[in-house]
């Protein structure tokens, strides 16, 4: 445990890899590799046709089990779309919510986002809600007033007792896929800037319990620098995570005594 008291969280997004049967070994390979006496939290979110055979794999292990995305609606003519029970029904604890590629591929805006964490908390799903800025947008000096839009979006009307589970995932979207991670400082500077952010949304003893984890080429030889840093929590993982011994390495990082 760290000793700010923030339960560290290593999450893996498969994104649109495998197929349901890939997925499950590749989770049999991590509940078996995973230590026993480990305290933090392990997440893995595989693609949507996975998620039956993902579970059952995981029943009865500290695996949680993630969706990559979740409808706002609970059900109807929504063609294409998943709702909060259904992935309930499928296992999950959590969803990912405001991807970068949800934002970026499938035109997601901050009020979208903010349907999606609001029908998520009401099933009792918890948000694992992603922010962060493009290359362009921080080359502009614009992180700081994309960060503070997307948060506001994202958690407009939700009270601070039904936001106390949320965990923010702080991925600058140059970062993600392209080999390029953010610095250790640059990483711990936007997390401190999101956790003044909760703060003004939502008071000091929320934004000091808040986890934001850091994403964005994450891999077994950079975590344990990240994880270093006071504000990062944990690391949503895409690339290295469809690596059962890179991913390994990654959830057992070295940094958690240091901090
Ligand atoms: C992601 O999918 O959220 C991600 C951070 O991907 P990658 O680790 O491959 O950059």
């Amino acid at each position: 445990m760290a000793a700010n008291n923030r339960t560290p969280m290593i999450a893996g997004n498969w994104k649109m890899h495998m197929t349901a049967k890939e997925a499950a070994d590749l989770a049999a390979a991590m509940r078996a590799g995973l230590d026993p006496d480990l305290k933090h939290e392990v997440l893995l979110a595989p693609t949507f046709t996975a998620l039956h055979a993902v579970n059952a794999v995981l029943g009865g292990s500290r695996i949680f089990l993630s969706s990559q995305d979740v409808a706002w609606e609970e059900k109807g003519a929504f063609t294409g779309a998943v709702s909060p029970s259904q992935i309930k029904d499928a296992g999950c604890t959590h969803a990912i919510i405001g991807h970068s590629e949800r934002r970026k591929v499938f035109l997601e805006t901050d009020e979208v986002v903010n349907k999606k964490m609001k029908a998520a908390i009401k099933a009792n799903i918890v948000p694992v809600l992603c922010i962060g800025e493009t290359l362009e947008e921080r080359e502009s000096q614009k992180t700081y007033r994309v960060l503070e839009t997307q948060l506001t979006g994202a958690f407009a009307g939700i009270t601070a007792e039904e936001a106390a589970k949320v965990v923010i995932a702080y991925e600058p979207v140059w970062a993600i896929g392209t080999g390029k991670t953010a610095t250790p400082d640059q990483a711990q500077d936007a997390h401190v800037f999101v956790r003044k952010q909760m703060e003004r949304i939502y008071g000091k003893g929320y934004a000091d319990a808040v986890r934001i984890l850091y994403g964005g080429s994450v891999k077994a030889d950079n975590i344990d620098e990240l994880m270093a840093q006071g504000d990062i929590d944990g690391a949503l993982v895409g690339g290295e995570s469809l690596k059962a011994d890179k991913f390994l390495r990654v959830i057992h990082f070295q940094a958690v005594l240091s901090k």
